[in-house]
């Protein structure tokens, strides 16, 4: 009996694992052609000046709609992209098209702002990158102080240090830097100060649970006085109530993104916030 019952308890891990690795088997064959058919879309969410309600920014956000299955979020293929290597050429794709797009924008006579771009770290560490982002800008005309790029705190010790010319390089460009999701990663306080970054993004964990958890309090407050030395700015990402932007901004920090103020929309609702200046009512 023993036996058959676990047994029967492999198998069921077995079926889960084949449906795991047939969905990334599925979506590793439609990402190969995913440029060519069109499919990608970039999403914008404000990124909002906390003591003046203000939109500064924008994250450009990827979205993908197959014909076979609709909507596939981020957190499924952005991984299989990464470890395929076809971030790099779908990292490419968001690049020129946001920086495209921004200045476009720019043209149009809209107020400038900076859109900030994900970063995967494969993209950073090809010896061409800097020379990849240069040549967007010049393509696109886009100044290049309207372009962050956003890099998630999951730099090892060894990385940092063969991106760290990476780094100097696009800070001389005038290309700003941020680390994203900060505090889930182990990025050492000595190696920060040493390179040319300009923001700090609090992950949205920290933020979620400001109101429940007295821990995630004294981090985000220990975050915003840490960037306070190294003369950083903070983004707190996640943003979802006014007890979170009530504590945010008494804690002083300097923006905020979140469902809170909007979540990423589209192109063109994004227009209307531009069209109307936008702006949260912040007391
Ligand atoms: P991220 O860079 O940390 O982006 C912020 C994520 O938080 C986005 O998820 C956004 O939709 C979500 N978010 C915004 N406001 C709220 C809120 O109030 N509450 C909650 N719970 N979430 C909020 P999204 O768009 O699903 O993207 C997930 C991740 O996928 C991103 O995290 C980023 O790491 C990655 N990603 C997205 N686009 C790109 C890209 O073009 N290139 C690369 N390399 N990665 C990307
Ligand atoms: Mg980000
Ligand atoms: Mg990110
Ligand atoms: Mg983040």
């Amino acid at each position: 009996k023993a036996k058959e019952s676990k047994g029967s308890r492999v198998e069921r891990f077995s079926n889960d694992l084949n449906k795991q690795s047939k969905e990334k088997f599925i979506l590793e064959n439609l990402l190969k052609g995913v440029l060519q058919r069109d499919e990608f879309l970039l999403y914008y969410q404000p990124i909002v000046n906390i003591n003046t309600g203000k939109m500064v920014g924008a994250e450009a956000l990827l979205r993908w709609k197959t014909k076979e299955f609709g909507w596939i979020p981020p957190s499924k293929f952005i991984p299989i992209a990464e470890n395929t290597g076809r971030i790099i050429s779908i990292g490419e794709w968001v690049l020129e098209n946001a920086c495209r797009q921004n200045k476009k924008w720019q043209a149009t006579g809209y107020m400038p702002i900076y859109l900030s771009v994900n970063i995967s770290i494969r993209q950073l560490e090809q010896k061409d990158f800097v020379e990849k982002v240069k040549n967007i800008l010049l393509k696109t005309g886009l100044e290049a102080k309207y372009l962050e790029l956003e890099i998630t705190e999951s730099i090892s010790a060894e990385n940092i240090y063969n991106i760290f010319s990476t780094f100097e390089k696009l800070n001389q460009l005038g290309v700003k830097l941020s680390i994203d999701d900060f505090g889930t990663g182990y990025s050492s306080l000595s190696q920060l100060s040493r390179l040319p970054i300009s923001k700090l993004k609090i992950d949205k964990s920290f933020v979620n649970d400001l109101y429940i958890d007295n821990n995630n309090k004294s981090i985000v407050s220990a975050i915003i006085a840490m960037a306070k030395t190294l003369k950083m700015e903070v983004v707190a990402e996640g943003i979802e109530t006014n007890e979170q932007l009530k504590f945010l901004k008494a804690a002083k920090c300097h923006m905020g993104q979140g469902c809170l103020f909007s979540p990423p929309v589209d192109k063109e609702a994004f227009e209307k916030f531009l069209n109307s200046f936008f702006h949260y009512n912040i007391n």
